[in-house]
């Protein structure tokens, strides 16, 4: 086989959606199984949609998912430039010579010596293809108009530059949306009229929302820009995994991989032909996965900036870390951080139904909150020093297990269930722990 050859080329006209995530990564994990290159190429033709900042947005994003390139814009190459409106001469080019050899003809604009392009549609011929994705494709010519490949202000139309330019980068297979599936045909007939190779197409397939319908960009339920999930603080691993495996499944009973492993295992002929579901709970599910498996270093340094921007004040490096680690197996997502801080630190306190039951119920559950609030008055407020306060509570009150620890937990968090109750009242400290034993215990003698 030759040298695979891929290519990612994005029109500069927006952000970084997860549907061309997904074409960008599908091109370049084939590249890099195939220990082949992976090309970016702007298409920046469509003039008036392009957008100030798309392309240098869109390869931000790109690196920050975790990919890299062999050649591009702002890397070069030997079959540059990479851009196509730098590349107008070479279009003018082959029209031309299409115009002389009479498979294309000229246009005029009414009152004007501008003309453009149209391509001369050959009759009576079928354009098949066998698609990496669908199988075999097949089109008739009798269905397609003649169509413009040069406007008559010099740009050329998407169908023909991207001829030219797959051609001239030597691409080998082209990984793209469906939607392009019926501008093949009109591709295939331009590489036959120079009697050029045709690279093997591969269209995949739609994603869909719950409701089985495509994902529009308008459609807010659903985050669809990578850097929106890199705003939330999602994993760029955590992505690259979930994006995987939107329309391909691995050969193997396991769905959380690493960037290394998905590479080796990116086979075209396990691209699903179903349209995949965009599930939001998988996604959360595999970015929590792989937070969980961050070291606790990285996860201060992760939720760093969003307590920053949230305007907390931490107390201490110690008391960061403290924190961190009494939250880090509920985060999901970075910007989750906020809500449980504010969750733990919230103002208001008050105590779930089940767990007012509880200590309602037990008769020993007053004393040993009012012994616990005495013991806790005089000492330092560490965790191994609460924890022996709540020791020596369970001592002179003659209560032990459960019937000693909810009274605790519930009069000073509320609830019957959370982290490691002695660092969690440290984090919350001295006074915010009495006001709440004092709410409960109002509550208890009411
Ligand atoms: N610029 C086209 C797009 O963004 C590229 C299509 C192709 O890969 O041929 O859809």
């Amino acid at each position: 086989m030759k040298k695979v050859r891929v290519r990612y080329a994005p029109s500069p006209t927006g952000l970084l959606h997860i549907g061309n995530a997904r074409t960008a990564m599908f091109n370049y994990l084939f590249a890099r199984h195939h220990k082949g290159d992976f090309i970016i190429r702007i298409e920046d033709t469509d003039i008036a949609r392009n957008v100030k900042g798309g392309e240098a947005s869109q390869l931000e994003n790109l690196k920050w998912l975790g990919l890299d390139w062999d050649e591009s814009p702002d890397k070069g190459g030997l079959y540059g430039p990479y851009r196509q409106l730098e590349r107008l001469d070479l279009y003018k080019k082959y029209a031309n010579d299409l115009l002389e050899r009479g498979l294309a003809y000229k246009e005029y604009k009414e009152g004007s010596d501008n003309y453009a392009v149209r391509f001369k549609v050959p009759k009576g011929q079928t354009y098949c293809f066998n698609d990496m994705v669908r199988g075999s494709l097949s089109f008739e010519s009798k269905d397609i108009e003649d169509w413009i490949i040069l406007k008559d202000n010099g740009i050329p139309t998407y169908n023909f530059a991207v001829v030219i330019d797959d051609h001239f980068m030597k691409i080998t297979h082209v990984f793209r949306g469906e939607e392009h599936i019926t501008n093949t045909p009109k591709q295939i007939m331009v590489y036959q009229a120079f009697g050029w190779e045709i690279p093997i197409f591969g269209h995949m397939t739609l994603i869909v929302n719950e409701d089985k319908k495509k994902l529009s960009k308008r459609d807010r339920s659903i985050v669809q820009f990578i850097g929106q999930y890199r705003d939330l603080g999602y994993l760029p691993q955590a992505l690259f995994n979930f994006i995987s495996l939107l329309g391909w499944s691995p050969s193997i009973n396991e769905e959380i991989l690493s960037q290394d492993q998905i590479i080796e295992l990116f086979d075209s002929d396990r691209l699903t032909k179903a349209p995949s579901f965009f599930d939001v709970d998988k996604l959360t599910f595999i970015n929590h996965t792989y937070i969980k498996k961050l070291s606790d270093e990285e996860f201060v340094e992760f939720i760093r900036p969003f307590l920053v921007n949230h305007g907390v004040k931490m107390k201490s490096e110690e008391w960061l870390s403290d924190l961190a680690s009494l939250l880090h197996d509920r985060c999901e997502y970075g910007a989750q951080i906020v809500e449980l801080y504010d969750e733990f630190f919230k103002a208001d306190f008050d105590i779930e139904d089940e767990a007012l039951n509880f200590i309602k119920e037990e008769t020993t559950s007053l004393s040993t909150i009012k012994q616990f609030k005495a013991l806790i008055r005089g000492i330092n407020f560490e965790p191994q020093l609460i924890q022996d306060a709540i020791k020596q509570t369970g001592k002179d009150v003659g209560v032990k297990g459960k019937n000693l620890y909810m009274p605790c937990r519930i009069a000073t968090t509320g609830s019957m269930h959370g982290p490691e109750l002695p660092k969690m009242l440290s984090l919350l400290g001295k006074q915010t722990v009495i006001d709440r034993i004092n709410y409960t215990i109002s509550l208890l003698e009411a």
